[in-house]
């Protein structure tokens, strides 16, 4: 598989028309298990982010701090670029794609979070 690029992530995101909303955690995890089981799939027991195809919205943890959200982002992004990649490749992604990025790019996801 060719990794994404930043610039991938950003153009699937905005092509995707999906909106970004924050919600309290517990609500997160309520949606989470009300998911079907393709996004079910993706979760662990600390849900920061959860991808609803359904409304079209990216869910982010409402507690989390500025930076954390635009990690979070980036995370959910991965997701929505190729959803048959497995959560524990997403994670490695998401680490691997944030210390590639300029200040720029990180500029525009903590925008898109703030
Ligand atoms: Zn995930």
């Amino acid at each position: 598989m060719n990794n994404p690029t930043y610039s991938q992530l950003k153009k699937t995101f905005l092509d995707s028309g999906y909106e970004i909303r924050f919600f309290p955690r517990r609500k997160l995890e309520g949606m989470a298990l009300d998911a079907p089981a393709d996004v079910k799939r993706h979760l662990d027991s600390n849900i920061l982010g959860l991808i609803v195809p359904d409304e079209g919205i990216i869910g982010i943890a409402e507690d989390l701090s500025q930076d954390e959200r635009a990690v979070t982002l980036l995370h959910e992004w991965i997701h929505l670029f190729d959803e048959e990649i497995d959560e524990e490749e997403v994670e490695n992604l998401t680490l691997e794609i944030e210390q590639q990025l300029t200040p720029n790019q990180f500029g525009f996801l903590q925008f898109l979070v703030n």
